[in-house]
């Protein structure tokens, strides 16, 4: 067979540890075979992190800009023990942190489905969607613990010296104050990223607060979407056979529960970082989340939702075959080759992408998997627990009887 060629190298962003691995062995079983693959490669592993004083995240997320899309491995996040352990300068910020400073996105999050492992919602009968607003409230909050008696107010001054003062609460003890902020720029890019990522996807939009109860701050996020959807998105929306639906926050939680999926659920910071890990509990693992970054210029950045996977890494350097699940960064390979195919016009790269996500999910319904998902397996026939590259392997045997 002859290899898919490529236009538009995509961006590569390799990362750390049993990720790292499972990486490299992901390209040489099932997409170097297949593809002429052309990438630009960043190394953000934390050594190269460490050697480019991390520059080489911010050329990573430049390219990125530059080239529309990018797939990026698990990163570590250094801590105190990293540090140590890597022997750092530094301690480096996240790089996820860094490239959506960059790219100023919106964090999609979905499920991978297969037949023999249930969500634990036993209506849900498609993926649920939660894309999280990365951007302020309570994680950029002001907080005051308040020691005794006393006035708190809140108060702005305008640089045209507009003045706003008003009393939050007369203490007449000790408490606690915390002050929050968002921006309209963030809060519209988030808005665009959603409705653009419906119109990509095909699927209605939900999004909900608390309006009723703050009825400036959240009112405002209402308000903004509603605004942008009615003068940029509602014809598309209409013509899709698509719908974007306004809730509140409490009503959406008893929706999504009682649905059968198959949505995006737009959530405001807090809310995406809670509903995010309920979501992805309920439907199984975090080694079957897909998560991509969508920008509201439309840079696209796919990766896994899990992290490096530490734990098998330090058995790996022993020597030991691990049964790492690669399914999620597969996936993003998978996504980032279908959306280069798309934008370059390669329709046979989208062809392969979903060769490839189809043989992967064969392979877990035929009883084939890795360890994690083992013990959460009803199917018919029982588990057969394979090494990652076992798993791979599998795969590509159904792959190229695929396309043969
Ligand atoms: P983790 O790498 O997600 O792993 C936590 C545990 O979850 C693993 O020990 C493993 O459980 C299970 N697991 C996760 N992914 C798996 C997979 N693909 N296959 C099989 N089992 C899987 O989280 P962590 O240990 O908290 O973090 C490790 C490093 O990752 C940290 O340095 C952190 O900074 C980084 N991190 C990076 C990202 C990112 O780049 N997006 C996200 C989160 C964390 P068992 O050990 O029980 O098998
Ligand atoms: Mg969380």
């Amino acid at each position: 067979m002859e290899k898919i060629k490529m236009t538009t190298p995509l961006v590569e962003m390799d990362g750390d540890e049993m990720t790292r691995i499972l990486w490299q062995q992901i390209k040489d079983e099932v997409i170097l075979p297949y593809v002429d693959l052309k990438t630009e490669y960043y190394d953000l592993g934390l050594p190269h992190r460490e050697e480019t004083k991390d520059q080489v995240t911010v050329d990573a997320a430049n390219a990125n800009k530059k080239y529309g899309v990018a797939v990026k491995c698990a990163t570590i996040t250094p801590n105190a023990q990293r540090v140590k352990e890597y022997n750092l300068t530094q301690m480096w910020k996240s790089p996820n942190g860094t490239i959506r400073a960059i790219l100023d996105g919106t964090v999609f999050r979905a499920p991978i489905m297969v037949k023999g492992i249930s969500p634990v919602v036993r209506t849900w009968q498609q993926p649920i969607t939660i894309a999280r607003h990365a951007f302020g409230d309570v994680y950029r909050a002001t907080e005051y613990r308040v020691p005794g008696a006393g006035k708190a107010e809140l108060v702005f001054t305008g640089t045209d010296a507009t003045t706003f003062r008003q009393t939050i609460n007369d203490f007449d003890g000790a408490g606690v104050l915390q002050g929050q902020f968002n921006k309209d720029s963030s809060i519209s890019s988030f808005a665009r990223s959603c409705f653009q990522y419906a119109l990509d996807t095909k699927q209605d939009l939900w999004f909900a607060t608390k309006d009723t109860i703050s009825k400036q701050y959240d009112h405002t996020f209402k308000d903004i979407f509603q605004e942008i959807f009615d003068a940029e998105y509602k014809e598309k929306f209409d013509a899709m056979g698509i719908e974007y639906f306004y809730t509140l926050i409490d009503d959406a939680v008893a929706r999504v529960i009682r649905s059968k999926g198959g949505f995006i659920w737009a959530c405001k910071n807090y809310d995406g970082d809670v509903m995010s890990d309920m979501v992805s509990t309920a439907f199984g693992s975090l080694a079957m989340m897909t998560s991509v970054l969508v920008s509201p210029e439309g840079n696209y950045e796919y990766e896994a939702a899990h992290g490096t996977i530490t734990r098998h890494y330090y058995k790996y350097l022993k020597g030991e075959e691990t049964s790492s699940n690669p399914v999620a960064t597969l996936f993003a390979w998978s996504g980032a080759l279908r959306k280069r195919g798309e934008l370059d016009g390669i329709e046979a790269l989208g062809r392969y992408a979903d060769a490839l996500e189809k043989a992967t999910i064969d392979t877990i319904e035929s009883g084939v998997m890795t360890g994690d998902l083992c013990a959460m397996w009803e199917g018919e026939t029982p588990a057969r627990k394979v090494t990652s590259l076992e798993f791979l392997r599998e795969i590509r045997a159904r792959l190229d009887k695929a396309l043969a």
